[in-house]
């Protein structure tokens, strides 16, 4: 596959970027690490995680005028009514804060099936038009008792993927890299990219050729 081009990451999550680096590679992306270009804060005032990504993408594909992917992702747990959900880093200010949030709703309760979504966006400037790239992928799984492991972010060292009895956390980013929510999406976005000559018809238009 030919080289695309630079496409920048929404986000200053240093996590996400490593992940999305892993997932798009194959793409030939290089895959640029946001606050290494701009300072830019985009609020998150989307009703769902879709809007949410589609928001960051586009504000910072215009600032730019380059392409830009940005990932909207959160953690629902059944017994809580699908919360956190679109809330998932809002409701504490810090990882450790949002376990606990976490942990302590659910202390004594049986029910703790959950799954993490994420939705990933790329927004694509060309001559004539934009072209917006959107896919939602989904990682079912159940909450721990209590944390465990050290790898990943967020609330990976409380959540158990289906089919495995350790956390996120515990069984390491390369599993991860595989089955996770964001995995999913990404690789749904690639099937679109990588259908006949659409990689050819995005790098002429932003001004690559192969
Ligand atoms: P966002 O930056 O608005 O997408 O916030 C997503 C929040 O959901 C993060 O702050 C994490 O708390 C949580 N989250 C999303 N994806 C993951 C993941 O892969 N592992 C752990 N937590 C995640």
């Amino acid at each position: 596959m030919p080289f695309l081009s630079e496409v920048v990451l929404a986000s200053g999550n240093t996590h996400k970027y490593r992940e999305l680096s892993a997932l798009f590679a194959p793409l030939g992306f290089s895959l640029i690490y946001g606050p290494e270009r701009l300072d830019l804060d985009v609020e998150e005032k989307g009703k769902s995680y879709a809007e949410n990504a589609l928001l960051k993408a586009t504000a910072w594909s215009r600032a730019l005028g380059m392409p830009a992917v940005a990932d909207d992702s959160g953690l629902e747990v059944q017994e809580l009514g699908w919360a956190p959900g679109l809330f998932s880093a809002r409701v504490a200010s810090s990882d450790a804060g949002r376990i606990a949030w976490l942990l302590d709703r659910l202390r004594g309760k049986e029910s703790r099936r959950a799954r993490f979504v994420a939705c990933v966006a790329l927004v694509w400037p060309g001559e004539s038009q934009t072209r917006v790239f959107l896919s939602e992928g989904f990682c079912w799984g159940r909450i721990a008792t209590e944390a465990a492991g050290s790898a990943g972010f967020g609330y990976d060292p409380v959540f158990i993927p289906d089919r495995f009895n350790a956390t996120f956390s515990e069984l390491g980013e390369e599993l991860k890299s595989r089955i996770s929510h964001r995995a999913i999406a990404c690789r749904a976005l690639r099937d679109m990219l990588e259908l006949p000559d659409m990689v050819k018809s995005l790098s002429v238009r932003s001004g690559e050729t192969d």
